[in-house]
């Protein structure tokens, strides 16, 4: 795929292999004591600590290898962020099999295709799966056998699934006297499926090696800035991207973890936040929506929480706003895909822009920010002629760098780059300092008699309208100027707005001929299974909308 010039002389340090092992290894000599605090899907609390992880995640390995399980074979998951699900992101991964994530909130057809196509040979669950493994498991051929992610006092009596394991009885069937083996760092270790918005998922199969340098670059101070004084909550699902990394991440930092299991809603996290004394979270805007909206309804405020990194979608600048304005909580934008395991981009602010008036501070803050070193970025016009870093023109991100995607597992979609970049789909501008902003997905792309307007920039400014709870523009047919946008809104509980006032709203922040032509106001924008708003669903939604206003594009 690359090609290097050769040097007639090689440096002449180890090649000690970058192995996911090492982490566990690591937190486990040097950060011992530290928590990893979990809510159960049973309902209460679990506390341990890296040591115990450890432990128990060897006698997984060896439960593992007793089951009859070879490396480089795919072990599929369906669990909540928890210590269960953190073991097994070690044992599987460590022994040299492939831990594959799946994403619950899949229909189960594209469940059922991901198994498959993975050829999963066993498939571990938490306990309110266990219907929804029942009904794909008949479709599930390839799939040996099963662990529930319990007690023994939790099994079912009855159950139509084969070879059902307990996994508590596994751990004790098996000791921890195991040695995580050396695999070549190159080895496959995990594997993500894309959420499939558009044809059937696809899968990114991350190695040892890309997995730890996406962890080296995000724990770094002016990207994640991960360290044992932090206390890292990912409300980002462990099956969405390997919850961005933070799984490999908060351990190699010897951070204290809380996992918030199944309760990701604005009260379970806040009390999480509070009890536990979270500092780091990191998470879709939608979710952060819930919590800052509970803490405003209830007059609460944050004793130790300082950082969000939000990221998955914009962020809206009026979330942004609310933390730091009200609570002091900083919110950091970041950009990545499944494709670059997640992280791709960070917006931190440097020192010399302490200097900025607090409105463009503000700005700046909603871009995506500056690569992560070790990911390169450029821009390219629709012929693939590179676009300058002026702030303004419009182009093609693409992206290349050690942690982002070659091709996809087995070869689905067929060439995933172009000259050696990969194509992210995103259409940004990237300002003179580097700082990259996406304006839209190219698929969500509104134009309007040949010219670009940027769906996410309407967005947010209906979001910053007080009235509004959530909001999505797309584009609909116009006889005249092939598409104009339409927005949808979804208005706060109890809030009252009509048309006219919300597009007033608009005056005097975009050009006139960007005004929505129209606004709907619906019960609830659909949300995908990654908890994004699902604008492909929108447009189906609205696809044959007669634009009722005026053509507010004049000329
Ligand atoms: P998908 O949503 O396709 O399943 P991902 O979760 O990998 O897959 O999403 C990647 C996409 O999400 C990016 O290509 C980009 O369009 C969008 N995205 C991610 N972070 C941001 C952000 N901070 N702002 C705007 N869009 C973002």
């Amino acid at each position: 795929m690359f090609q290097f010039s050769s040097s007639p002389v090689e440096g002449h340090m180890m090649s000690d292999p970058l192995l996911i092992s090492s982490i566990i290894q690591y937190a486990d000599r040097y950060h011992p004591d530290t928590e990893i605090v979990s809510r159960r899907v049973e309902g209460d609390m679990h506390r341990y600590t890296y040591r115990d992880c450890h432990k128990r995640a060897r006698k997984m390995a060896n439960a593992l290898a007793a089951l009859g399980i070879r490396p480089g074979e795919r072990i599929g998951t369906l669990a909540w962020n928890g210590y269960r699900h953190l073991e097994l992101y070690y044992a599987i991964s460590g022994s040299g099999s492939v831990m594959h994530t799946i994403n619950p909130r899949l229909h189960a057809d594209q469940i059922t295709y991901i198994i498959n196509h993975a050829e999963d040979q066993y498939l571990f669950f938490d306990i309110s799966f266990l219907s929804l493994v029942e009904s794909v498991a008949p479709q599930c051929k390839g799939v040996k056998g099963f662990v529930m992610m319990c007690g023994r006092e939790r099994m079912p009596t009855a159950t139509a699934l084969p070879n059902l394991h307990c996994y508590e009885a596994l751990l004790e069937q098996h000791d921890d006297d195991y040695a995580w083996p050396v695999l070549n760092e190159t080895a496959a270790s995990s594997l993500c499926y894309t959420s499939g918005t558009t044809g059937n998922p696809k899968g990114a199969l991350y190695s040892h090696r890309s997995t730890l340098l996406h962890s080296y670059a995000t724990v770094q101070p002016n990207a994640f800035g991960l360290s044992s004084r932090e206390v890292v909550m990912p409300v980002v699902p462990m099956f969405h991207v390997n919850a961005w990394g933070l799984p490999y991440s908060a351990p190699m930092a010897g951070a204290k973890l809380v996992l918030p299991g199944p309760l990701v809603d604005g009260n379970s996290l806040f009390e999480l936040i509070e009890e536990e004394g979270v500092t780091f979270s990191a998470g879709v805007p939608t979710v952060w929506l819930g919590v800052l909206d509970h803490a405003d309804k209830a007059g609460k405020h944050f004793t130790a929480f300082k950082r969000i990194v939000i990221g998955g979608s914009a962020c809206p600048p009026a979330l942004m706003k609310g933390y730091r304005e009200r609570y002091g909580v900083e919110v950091i934008h970041a950009w990545g895909m499944t494709e670059m395991s997640p992280v791709g981009a960070v917006c931190s602010l440097h020192p010399r822009h302490a200097a900025l008036g607090t409105e463009e501070q503000q700005q700046l803050r909603e871009k995506q920010g500056q690569a992560v070193f070790g990911i390169k970025m450029k821009v390219a016009g629709d012929l693939g002629e590179e676009l300058p870093w002026d702030g303004k023109t419009r182009g093609n991100l693409l992206v290349k760098g050690p942690w982002v995607i070659g091709s996809y597992f087995k070869g689905e979609g067929g060439e995933a780059l172009q000259n050696g970049w990969f194509p992210t789909g995103d259409v940004v501008t990237i300002d003179k300092d580097g700082y990259m902003q996406i304006t839209d997905r190219s698929k969500d792309v509104i134009k309007s008699g040949g010219e670009w307007i940027g769906s996410i920039d309407l967005e947010n400014i209906a979001m910053a309208h007080p009235a509004v709870h959530q909001a999505a523009c797309i584009g609909v047919y116009h006889p005249k100027w092939d598409e104009r946008p339409l927005l949808v809104v979804e208005k706060r509980p109890g809030a009252e707005l009509d048309k006219q006032s919300l597009l007033g709203f608009y005056e005097g922040k975009v050009a006139r001929w960007w005004l929505p032509d129209d606004v709907v106001f619906v019960d609830a924008l659909p949300i995908g299974a990654t908890g994004k708003v699902l604008k492909s669903e929108i447009r189906k939604q609205f696809k044959d909308f007669k634009l009722s206003a005026e053509p507010t594009r004049n000329g």
